[in-house]
This record gives C-alpha cells, structure tokens and sequence, in this order.
C-alpha cells in the first residue's frame, strides 16, 4: 500500500537524497506539505524531487519572525520577510511548483510543543488571511496546527470564506474530541485531518497503538473517509524516527480500516485532494 505522508518535515539541511531514500524505503510515495528548519528549502527540495514532494511555504518565516518578534509580530505583513514569502508564494503557486502553506503554527500552547515556540494568534489575522487568499486564488491549502481550545467557529468562517483553499488541521486539531470533528468536518466541505503525532512514537497521545484506532475515532474516521490524510511529524527530537512512524501506521492504524476507508485514508484523499500526480 503506498503512502502519502501529508506531514513530512524536511529538517537539519538534510539532501534530497536522503529523503528519496526514506520515502523509497518506506513505501512514502508522496510526502511533504509542511515546512522544515531554517536551513531547509522547500523549492529547492520541489525541484530535486519532483511533484511527489509537496512543497509548503511559509513555515521558517513564521517560526523565525516569532523569534524575532513575538507573538504580535506574526501579524505584521508589512515585516519584510513576511512580504518576501509573499512574492515568493505568487511566483512559486504561478508555476505549480508549490500548493500551500503549511505547518503554519496558529495555536500551540500544548506541553508537547517545545519549550519555547509556544504562542496562540487568531487565526484570522492579517499574515495568515493573506496566505489563505493566496491559497485561495490558485485553489491550495493551507495547512495549520491549532487547537481545540481556540474555538471552532473560527476555522469555520475561514472555510466559508476560503471556499476554494484546502484547510488541513495538523495533528486533526489537537484538544479536539471525535465529536468535535465529525460536527466540524460535517458543517464544512473543505475542511481535512491529518493523523501525525497520534501513536507510541509521539508518546502519550495515543489515537492509535497496538490495539488499534481508538474506537471513537475509528467511527469518525469512517463517517468521514473523504477528509482524513496521513502525516508523520519527523520534528523536535524524532528526526531519526522516521521508519519507525510509518511501520506503526502500516501495522496499527491501515489495518484497523474497512479496506475502502483504507486506501482513501492511505493515498487516494491526499490524491484528489491535492491535485497529485499519480
Ligand atoms: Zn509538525
């Protein structure tokens, strides 16, 4: 079963080579759709890799403009890196090359965050309005890592408002109940969940283990088989820890899906949803 890895950072400056390995090995067709390190280049990564990389700005100017500046500099569009990323976005999603934004960190504020990067903005602030425009004139995403406790209506008004963009909830929204996403997945239609960071590799936030997907969501998983994609989360510390991510979705989380659910939730969602090359 191939895999699209809708949460595969790139990090350290690592070679295009190393990541054509690890996906080569490990079945990972298609991978990408966040950002990396400062020392990592998405479009030069696109360009090594080709369409099966999915490259995702935005990610390093956020991180870095918060170190500079604090949470309220993240809503300042006129700081000059926030304008370049910009006119590289209208350059790069011209061409194709790139599809989105991601892992665009609006709320954090979770233990498992490293200490920190913590910081919790509005989603409809003008630095991130501004990406889901762009996003929206050329029918992209935006992928974000936000919380439950930030409320849900205000990724609904952003849904409504960014009809055309993709909206991918990092982590399917950490904090959130299952029956916090089924009414949320139920009340947009461009809403989608990837499932990085929920088994034993992560540690305690278990949604999957060796017992399966955790009934609750396995149900909410099902009901909404078109909106769920993969993801992994090779960041903070289990950069190495990558095959181990993947051996644990193939051996206890694809296993416990009807077969149908499993493909879509496997490949075929992060497909269709992201215009990807078979
Ligand atoms: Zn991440």
């Amino acid at each position: 079963m191939p895999i699209a890895d809708m949460h595969m950072h790139l990090s350290r400056g690592r070679s295009a080579e190393f990541y054509r390995e690890q996906m080569a090995r490990n079945g990972v067709r298609w991978g990408g759709a966040v950002g990396g390190g400062p020392r990592d280049d998405v479009v030069a990564m696109r360009e090594a890799l080709g369409p099966h990389y999915v490259a995702a700005l935005g990610q390093t100017e956020f991180f870095a403009t918060f170190f500079e500046g604090g949470a309220a500099a993240l809503s300042d569009v006129e700081r000059p890196r926030f304008k370049a990323l910009f006119e590289t976005a209208e350059r790069e999603f011209q061409t194709g090359r790139v599809k989105g934004f991601g892992e665009i960190h609006i709320n954090n504020m979770s233990p498992f965050s490293p200490a920190g990067t913590q910081r919790k903005i509005a989603l409809e602030s003008p630095v991130v309005l501004r990406m889901f425009e762009i996003a929206d004139r050329h029918r992209g995403f935006v992928q974000i890592h936000t919380m439950r406790d930030s409320g849900m209506d205000e990724i609904k008004r952003v849904a409504a408002r960014f009809a055309r963009t993709k909206i991918i909830l990092s982590h399917c929204l950490p904090g959130a109940r299952p029956e916090d996403v089924a009414e949320l997945l139920s009340r947009t239609k461009n809403v989608f969940c990837e499932l990085s960071a929920k088994g034993p590799v992560h540690g305690p936030r278990f949604f999957y283990s060796g017992d399966g997907i955790r009934p609750e969501w396995r149900k909410v998983i099902v009901a909404h088989a078109d909106r769920f994609m993969l993801g992994t989360d090779p960041c903070c510390g289990l950069e190495d820890r990558y095959d181990e991510m993947i051996a644990e979705i193939r051996t206890m989380l694809l296993p416990d899906l009807p077969p149908a659910v499993m493909r879509k939730v496997a490949y075929e969602n992060a497909v269709r949803i992201l215009g990807l090359p078979k």
